[in-house]
C-alpha cells in the first residue's frame, strides 16, 4: 500500500533507504520520433519504502533539498548511473548517454562537480555517456553561479541539458546567458491544446531555439498527436509516456538491446560562415551591425510556401514598415501584404536562393495598412540569402530597399515617353513596331493615314516594298536590314528616299532584347530629312 510519509519519517529513514537500495533509479528513454531510435535516457529517483510503499520525487525531493540531503541523494543516483554504464560496457552492450538531474542545491555546493568526477573516475565511464540536466529555476537570483558550473562541466566534457525550459523564470534571458547544449521543453508547462495558444508558444520557442542552434527534446509527450505536432515544428526528440514510462534497470537494459540507437544531431545545418546565434544576443557585434549598418533587414523562416518573420531591425521599419509597429509586423502573415502575383515572385526568389546558396533579389509591390495613415502601396526590392536550414525549414536573411520613389519616377518617365509618341504624331515622323519572330509590323496612326497601311502588316517588309513605299532599288537593302535584326543587330539607320516621290527620310531601327539577349522587337521610325540650306 502506498502512503505519504511525513517529513520527519522521511528524514529518519533516509540513511537506511540509501543503504538498503530503497532509494533506486528508474530510466526513461529519449527517442527520435522521426526514426524511432533511442538517443539517450534520463535517470529518475524513486523511493520504495518498506512500510509506506512507492514514493515519488514530488513528495520527497523538496524535503531532501530543505534538509541538505539532496546532494547525497543525487550523488547516489549518479553513482548508480555510472555503475550501470560500466556494467553495460563490460557486457559489451551498445549504450546511450544517460542524463542525471542536478538540483539547484547541488549547484550551490562548490564540491559537487569534483564529487561526480571522482565517482566517474571510479567507474571509468567515458564522459560522453553521462549528461547533466540543470533546471532553469537554478538561475533564480542570477546566472553567474550556474554559468560557472556549466563552464566547469563543459571543460570536463559533459553535455548540459536545460531542464523544464519554458516553466517561467525569464526563460529567454537565462537561455541567452547560459551556454547549454540541449533544451528540454516540457509539454505540460504549456497548457491548452496544441492547435491554440499553447501551440503557438511552443512553436515560437522551438523557432527560437533553432536560431540558437540548440537541439530540443520535448518532455511529457503522451500522445502521438503531440509527438507529430512537435516533429512538424522541427522538434523530433521526444521523452514521454508515448514511448515509455520510466522503467527499472532490468527493463531499461532490455529496451537498450531491442531499440536501435543514434546520437542527438545538431539543430540545424548553419551556413558555415554565419553564426546566426549571435544575432540573438542584443550585445553582439552582429546585432550591432544588424541594427545600424545594414539598412533595412529581416530574418525569417520559410517552409513549404509559408514564411514567418523572426526579427527585424529598426531600419526595416523605417524602410518598408510605413507606420506599423514592430509588433504589428511580427504578428502579421508576411504574405498578407503582397499584391496579387508578387507573392509567387518572392517565393520563386527564395527557391532560387536555396538552390544557388547565393544572394538573389526581386522587386515586389506590397499594400501596407496602418491605423493612422490608411493604405499605402510600396515597391520593395529584396535581397535574400539563406543562412540556415533544418530538415524542412529554411532561415533567410533579407535586406530591403523601398524603391517606390524610383519606380514612380520610372513610371513618370514612361508616361512622358508615351506623350512623346503622341507628339511625334504631330511632326513628320512615322513610327512602327516590328515583331522579329513573327515578322509582323504595327504602324502608327500617321502611317495608316498617310500610307494607307492596315493596323497589322504581316510578312513585313514585303508588303511595303510591293506597294512602293520602299522603292525597288532599296528593296534588297531593306530586306537585309530585317535579316540583321533577326541576327540581333541593335541599331540600323540610313537615309532612304521613300515612296514614288523619293522623299528623303532618315530611317532608323532600335532593337529590344530579352534577358537572354534574344532580339524581340525592333522599333522603326522614319523622319523627314529637312534640308538645312533651304
Ligand atoms: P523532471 O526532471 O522534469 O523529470 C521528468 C518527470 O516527468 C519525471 O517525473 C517523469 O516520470 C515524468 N514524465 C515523463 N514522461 C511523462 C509523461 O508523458 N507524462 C507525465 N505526466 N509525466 C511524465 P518524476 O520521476 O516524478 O520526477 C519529477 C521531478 O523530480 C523531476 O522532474 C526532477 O525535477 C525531480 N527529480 C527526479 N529524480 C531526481 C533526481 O535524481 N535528482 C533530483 N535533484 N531531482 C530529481
Ligand atoms: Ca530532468
Ligand atoms: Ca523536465
Amino acid at each position: 500500500m502506498e502512503k505519504r510519509m511525513n517529513e520527519q519519517e522521511l528524514l529518519d529513514s533516509f540513511d537506511e533507504a540509501l543503504l538498503n537500495n530503497h532509494i533506486f533509479v528508474v530510466y526513461q528513454p529519449k527517442i527520435n520520433h522521426a526514426t524511432g531510435r533511442m538517443v539517450g535516457a534520463e535517470a529518475l529517483m524513486r523511493w520504495r519504502h518498506p512500510e509506506y510503499g512507492m514514493q515519488f520525487p514530488s513528495e520527497f525531493i523538496s524535503v531532501l533539498e530543505k534538509s541538505n540531503l539532496i546532494c547525497k541523494a543525487d550523488l547516489y543516483v549518479f553513482e548508480q548511473v555510472c555503475r550501470l554504464q560500466r556494467k553495460c560496457i563490460d557486457e559489451g552492450r551498445h549504450i546511450v548517454p544517460i542524463s542525471f538531474n542536478m538540483s539547484r542545491y547541488d549547484i550551490y555546493n562548490n564540491n559537487y562537480v569534483d564529487e561526480i568526477e571522482k565517482i566517474r573516475a571510479k567507474y571509468d565511464v567515458p564522459v560522453k555517456y553521462l549528461r547533466v540536466e540543470i533546471t532553469e529555476s537554478s538561475a533564480v537570483g542570477g546566472v553567474e553561479l550556474i554559468s560557472s558550473v556549466v563552464d566547469k562541466l563543459h571543460e570536463l566534457g559533459y553535455i548540459v541539458e536545460m531542464d523544464d525550459f519554458g516553466s517561467g523564470y525569464s526563460s529567454l534571458n537565462v537561455l541567452k546567458d547560459l551556454n547549454v547544449d540541449i533544451i528540454k521543453l516540457d509539454m505540460r508547462f504549456l497548457s491548452g491544446d496544441i492547435g491554440g495558444r499553447g501551440g503557438t508558444i511552443i512553436s515560437s520557442i522551438v523557432q527560437m531555439t533553432k536560431w540558437l542552434n540548440t537541439p530540443v527534446i520535448a518532455e511529457g509527450v503522451e500522445t502521438i498527436e503531440q509527438a507529430d505536432y512537435m516533429k512538424s515544428i522541427g522538434c523530433k526528440y521526444i521523452q514521454g509516456y508515448l514511448y515509455s514510462k520510466p522503467v527499472e534497470e532490468k527493463e531499461f537494459i532490455e529496451k537498450l538491446d531491442s531499440i536501435e540507437h543514434e546520437p542527438v544531431g545538431p539543430a540545424m545545418d548553419l551556413i558555415s560562415t554565419m553564426d546566426a546565434g549571435k544575432f540573438w544576443n542584443p550585445e553582439s557585434l552582429e546585432t550591432l551591425i544588424f541594427n545600424n549598418y545594414v539598412g533595412g533587414a529581416a530574418i525569417f523562416t520559410y517552409q513549404n510556401g509559408k514564411a514567418e518573420i523572426l526579427r527585424i531591425n529598426e531600419k526595416y521599419i523605417k524602410e518598408v514598415g510605413m507606420n506599423q509597429t514592430e509588433a504589428d509586423i511580427l504578428s502579421t502573415d508576411p504574405w498578407a501584404y503582397y499584391v496579387e502575383g508578387d507573392k509567387q515572385k518572392y517565393i520563386d526568389t527564395l527557391e532560387r536562393a536555396i538552390k544557388s546558396r547565393d544572394e538573389e533579389s526581386c522587386e515586389t509591390w506590397r499594400t501596407i495598412y496602418s491605423d493612422c495613415c490608411g493604405e499605402d502601396r510600396i515597391c520593395v526590392k529584396s535581397f535574400v540569402r539563406m543562412i540556415g536550414k533544418t530538415e524542412d525549414q529554411y532561415i533567410f536573411y533579407a535586406m530591403v530597399q523601398n524603391i517606390t520613389k524610383e519606380k514612380k519616377m520610372y513610371e513618370d518617365l514612361y508616361e512622358s515617353e508615351r506623350r512623346f509618341r503622341f507628339a511625334s504624331e504631330q511632326v513628320n515622323v512615322y513610327a512602327w513596331e516590328y515583331d522579329i519572330s513573327t515578322k509582323e509590323m504595327r504602324p502608327c496612326f500617321r502611317c495608316m493615314r498617310d500610307l494607307g497601311l492596315p493596323p497589322l502588316v504581316k510578312n513585313y517588309p514585303e508588303p511595303a516594298i510591293e506597294v512602293g513605299i520602299f522603292p525597288p532599288d532599296y528593296a534588297d537593302m531593306y530586306r537585309d536590314w530585317h535579316r540583321q535584326l533577326e541576327e540581333g543587330v541593335g541599331t540600323l539607320e540610313a537615309i532612304i528616299p521613300l515612296t514614288v516621290g523619293r522623299v528623303p527620310f532618315h530611317v532608323r531601327y532600335t532593337t529590344e532584347f530579352d534577358e537572354n539577349g534574344k532580339p524581340l522587337k525592333a522599333y522603326g521610325s522614319a523622319a523627314l530629312v529637312v534640308d538645312d540650306k533651304s
